[in-house]
C-alpha cells in the first residue's frame, strides 16, 4: 500500500489520506480543520494533481472528516463517495450547514476565501454519495486490481465505521474514530477479530488514562449529580458539545435522569443545528434501527430553543441546563457566548463532556486555575473565572488500553498513527513498540508518500 497523509498540519484537523493499491487509488475521509481558517483549513490535495481517483471512502460525518469533501470531488468528477447508510442520510445536512457557516464568516470575519463551497455544489456532489450497508463486503475494480470493503460499527457517533479492506492476499485496518464501550444513542463498536497485515488507527485520547473508578456509568452519575448541585445553589449549567452525536447523547442521559426522578426539575437549552440534528437522529433510529434516539426526548424534557441573538450579559434564565454547541467552545458558538457569560459567577458550571484541542477557548479553560482571569477576546471580555470547571469521562473516542489491546490482536505488520496530537501519537508509538517488537509503526508527515 502506497499511503499519503494529506492533513497538512498533522494532529488532529482535516483528516484525509490518499492510499493506493496495485492500480486502485483511494482517498478515506476528506475532513476540514477545526481551528483554521479559508483554505488552509482544507487538506493539501497537491499530491492528487494529475490523479483520477477510484473511490473515496468516508468514516463518518464529523466536519473534521468530511468538511472538504466538495472540494475534492469538484477536482475529481466522477469519483463514487461510498459511507454507512447513516452517514448517507446525514452528510447533505452537515455539509450545507458547514456551507452556512463559511457564508456568514465571509461577511462577518472578511475571509474572503469562504465559502470553500456552495450549496449548488454539494446538491451537484449528493448523487455520487453511495451508502454501503455495514457488515456487506462490495468489490471495486480498478483495471488490473481488485479490492474489497466491508464498513464495520465503530460505535462513535451514528454512522461511524471502521473500514476492513481486502486487496490481493493481504487485508487492511482503518479504525476511523472509534469507541469500544456503547452509547445511549449508539451501539459499542464491533470490529472483527482477525490478523490485519496493515492498520491505521486512531490516536485521540492516548496522553488520558482512565482515573480508576471513572468508568461510564460513574461518569454519568456524577454529570446528574453536578447539574443537581449547580441547579440547587441557583446557578447555570454549560455543557458544551459536538452538535452531532455528543448533543443527543447528553440529552438521552439527561432523559433517563428526569425520568427516574433524579433530575432537579430547570429549563434546558439546546442550540440549532444540533436540534435539527435530533429530527435526523429520529429517522435514523426508525429506517435503520443502528442508532438509538426519538424526538419524543426533546417533547419529555421539553427543550427551549437559544435565542438568536446571544449576549453574555443577559442569558435567557438563571438556574438553566445549556447543551450547546460547539464542543470545544470556539468563537461565535453559542457555547462560547454562554461560557463567557457563566464563567465568573462560582454558582454556575462549565462541565465538558469530549474532547479540547488544547488551543481552543474549551482547551484553555480546562487548563485555567479557579480565580484566574480569562479574556473571551471575540467578546472583548475578561473576566475571572470563578464557576466551577468539570471534566466527565464520556468521551466518544476509545480510551488508549482499548486501542493498544485491539492493535495487538490484530498483529500487523504495520501501524500507521493518525487523528491525534503529537504527544498522543508518541505514547502510542513507543507502546505499541514495546508490546509489537516486530511491527513496523508509523507516524507519518504530512505529504510525504510511504510504501506501508
Ligand atoms: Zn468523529
Ligand atoms: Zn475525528
Amino acid at each position: 500500500m502506497k499511503l499519503i497523509d494529506l492533513n497538512r498540519d498533522g494532529g488532529i484537523g482535516a483528516n484525509c489520506h490518499y492510499i493506493q493499491l496495485g492500480d486502485l487509488k483511494l482517498v478515506l475521509d476528506c475532513g476540514l480543520h477545526p481551528k483554521k481558517t479559508g483554505r488552509a483549513a482544507a487538506p493539501d490535495f497537491s499530491p492528487l494533481r494529475g490523479v483520477a481517483l477510484d473511490l473515496v471512502i468516508i468514516t463518518h460525518c464529523h466536519l473534521d472528516h468530511i468538511g472538504s469533501l466538495p472540494i475534492l470531488l469538484r477536482e475529481q468528477p466522477r469519483v463514487p463517495v461510498i459511507m454507512t447508510q447513516p452517514s448517507h442520510m446525514l452528510i447533505e445536512r452537515m455539509l450545507h450547514n458547514s456551507a452556512s457557516v463559511m457564508e456568514r464568516q465571509r461577511a462577518e470575519d472578511n475571509i474572503p476565501d469562504y465559502p470553500l463551497f456552495s450549496h449548488d455544489e454539494i446538491d451537484r456532489c449528493a448523487g455520487r454519495f453511495t451508502p454501503l450497508p455495514y457488515g456487506h463486503a462490495k468489490n471495486f475494480h480498478g483495471a488490473h486490481d481488485d479490492i474489497e470493503i466491508i464498513f464495520h460499527q465503530a460505535g462513535h457517533v451514528a454512522g461511524a465505521a471502521g473500514v476492513e479492506i481486502h486487496h490481493k492476499h493481504r487485508k487492511l485496518f482503518f479504525t476511523g474514530d472509534v469507541l469500544f464501550g456503547a452509547q445511549r444513542t449508539c451501539p459499542a463498536a464491533k470490529f472483527p477479530i482477525d490478523r490485519f497485515d496493515t492498520l491505521v488507527t486512531e490516536t485521540t485520547r492516548c496522553t488520558t488514562e482512565r482515573p480508576a473508578g471513572k468508568d461510564r456509568a460513574h461518569e454519568v452519575a456524577r454529570l446528574v449529580s453536578v447539574i443537581n448541585d449547580t441547579i440547587q445553589r441557583g446557578g447555570s449549567m454549560l455543557i458544551p458539545t459536538f452538535a452531532l452525536g455528543r448533543m443527543q447523547e447528553i440529552l438521552s442521559i439527561v432523559n433517563d435522569a428526569r425520568k427516574f426522578g433524579r433530575l432537579a426539575d430547570c429549563p434546558i437549552y439546546v442550540s440549532g443545528l444540533g436540534l435539527d440534528l435530533c429530527d435526523y437522529y429520529d429517522e435514523m433510529t426508525r429506517r435503520t434501527k443502528q442508532v438509538n434516539f426519538t424526538r419524543q426526548t426533546l417533547k419529555d424534557l421539553k427543550v427551549r430553543h437559544l435565542p438568536r441573538k446571544l449576549d453574555p450579559g443577559s442569558l435567557p434564565e438563571a438556574s438553566a441546563l445549556y447543551i450547546v454547541s460547539s464542543g470545544m467552545v470556539v468563537e461565535r458558538t453559542p457555547s462560547y457566548t454562554i461560557a463567557a457569560g457563566l464563567a465568573g459567577n462560582a454558582r454556575n458550571t462549565l462541565g465538558f463532556v469530549g474532547y479540547c484541542d488544547p488551543d481552543t477557548p474549551g482547551g484553555r479553560i480546562l487548563a485555567a486555575k479557579t480565580g484566574e482571569t480569562f479574556l473571551f477576546d471575540e467578546l472583548n471580555l475578561k473576566t475571572k473565572l470563578k464557576a466551577h470547571v468539570e471534566r466527565f469521562e464520556l468521551s466518544g473516542h476509545a480510551d488508549r488500553d482499548e486501542l493498544v489491546d485491539f492493535a495487538t490482536q490484530c498483529q500487523p505488520r504495520a501501524i500507521v498513527l493518525t487523528h491525534g496530537d503529537p504527544p498522543a501519537r508518541a505514547w502510542m508509538g513507543q507502546t505499541l513498540a514495546g508490546k509489537l517488537p516486530q511491527t513496523k509503526i508509523l507516524d507519518p508527515v504530512p505529504l510525504q508518500l510511504y510504501q506501508v
